[in-house]
């Protein structure tokens, strides 16, 4: 049964879990269910009343990730995801999922069916654009970044909450597959062959750079600067020409607040790689890429006038107030957020995980360029990290590139 010994549920079983675990729908609900999952790590069910219509989805955390049966992570994370996504729903209100329940036997999480929502990956391929995207986006940043930090909360309530996200497993993942693997010839890589010699040549072969993301990896372990999302890439976020809700937060951990900055930045560059290699009428080229950049500009500049702004309501730390303090700590954060795109731009053209903006550019000479493209935009980003600290620096590194 649900209440004594976890087990991954079929689709039968998520109703039957639906009818005798959760009071959600009517005695007579006419209940079905369909498995949408498309992630590595987790089963999701769409539970619909053919009566009503109305419908929830249940998030299941499975034993093994389903990239690759070397990764172990244990089912805990949906505690994780489910603490994380009632939080980041007070400090973000409307920009989370609303969670209905979480069983820590089952692990899973019970929250709202956003299906009538589109992944923003999957919309920017098809070249659809999302005027307060950047607006959404750097509110959601600054409310959940800020709002956990030592600069407003009580560092004893925030050490409890250092600890109740202690992610390892999560992290691991990301520490090999961000921080490591991409940058020496690990086997687990998966190089394309048009970029092989470049990625030899021009990241294995880079002894400095090398010694950048040993800096950087240590700073992701050591710096719990804030509570993460930790995998705020494009396939973690719905979209509708309104609204914008971020999912899939099981990765959450306290670490540096660029990191979800830089991974919003890196895939959005992904958009617009793919915009330049697949559209092939000019004009609709350079509108959709031209949004693409003036988005990509407006995360950062209105991250941080939100920031400012939120830093000079919200922060209770005394020292905080001192003259150079809100520069120099808001710096550090898009340094941080410089480096880490161009570690995700790095790493989801070499390493194990990839991503489709660039996987589905089909001429294989194009996708090469692509690909080499976001390795030396990455590069530039890691090496010259302190150079950054406005939108408009990172545009110009992506136009001259
Ligand atoms: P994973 O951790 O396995 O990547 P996600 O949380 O990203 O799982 O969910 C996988 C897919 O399931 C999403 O891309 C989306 O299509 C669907 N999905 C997840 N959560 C919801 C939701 N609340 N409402 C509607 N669809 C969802
Ligand atoms: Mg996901
Ligand atoms: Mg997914
Ligand atoms: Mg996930």
């Amino acid at each position: 049964t649900f209440t004594e010994k976890y087990f991954t549920m079929t689709e039968a079983e998520a109703v039957d879990y639906t009818k005798t675990r959760l009071s959600i729908f009517p005695a007579d609900a006419e209940l079905t269910c369909e498995e949408i999952g498309d992630g590595n790590l987790n089963y999701v069910f769409r539970i619909r009343d053919q009566k009503s219509g109305q419908s929830i989805i249940i998030k299941q955390a499975g034993p093994v990730a389903r990239i690759s049966d070397e990764f172990k992570v244990s089912p805990d994370r949906n505690r994780i995801e489910s603490d994380i996504l009632r939080l980041q729903g007070k400090l973000a209100e409307g920009f989370v999922p609303k969670v209905y329940h979480y069983d820590p036997i089952m692990n899973c999480c019970v929250m709202e069916d956003l299906s009538d929502f589109d992944i923003l990956r999957t919309a920017f391929l098809k070249k659809r654009t999302f005027p307060k995207f950047a607006d959404h986006i750097s509110t959601f940043l600054v409310n959940t970044l800020l709002a956990t930090s030592d600069l407003v909360l009580n560092h004893k309530e925030k050490k409890e909450l250092v600890k109740s996200f202690i992610n390892p497993e999560l992290c691991e993942i990301t520490e090999d597959l961000v921080y490591t693997e991409p940058f020496y010839p690990c086997p687990r890589n998966e190089v394309f062959d048009g970029t092989r010699a470049f990625v030899e040549e021009e990241i294995w072969n880079d002894k400095a750079l090398a010694l950048e993301t040993a800096k950087l990896k240590f700073d992701f372990m050591t710096n719990a600067q804030s509570l993460l999302h930790g995998d705020l890439h494009t396939g973690s976020i719905f979209v509708t020409e309104t609204e914008t809700k971020v999912i899939d937060p099981e990765f959450a951990f306290y670490g540096p607040a660029g990191y979800d900055i830089g991974n919003v930045i890196a895939n959005l560059l992904f958009a617009y790689v793919n915009g330049r290699h697949t559209l092939t009428n000019e004009a609709e080229r350079e509108q959709f890429c031209g949004y693409i950049l003036e988005t990509i500009k407006q995360t950062i500049d209105l991250f941080k006038e939100k920031f400012i702004s939120a830093y000079k309501r919200e922060v209770t730390e005394q020292v905080a107030s001192y003259e150079g303090f809100l520069d120099y700590y808001l710096q550090r954060i898009i340094e941080d957020t410089a480096a880490v795109c161009g570690l995700e731009l790095c790493r989801r053209v070499i390493g194990l995980a990839k991503v489709k903006d660039v996987t589905e550019i089909k001429e294989p000479g194009s996708r090469a360029e692509a690909e080499i493209f976001c390795l030396k935009v990455g590069k530039t980003l890691i090496l010259n990290r302190q150079q950054y600290s406005n939108g408009e620096d990172f545009i110009k590194t992506i136009v001259e590139s």
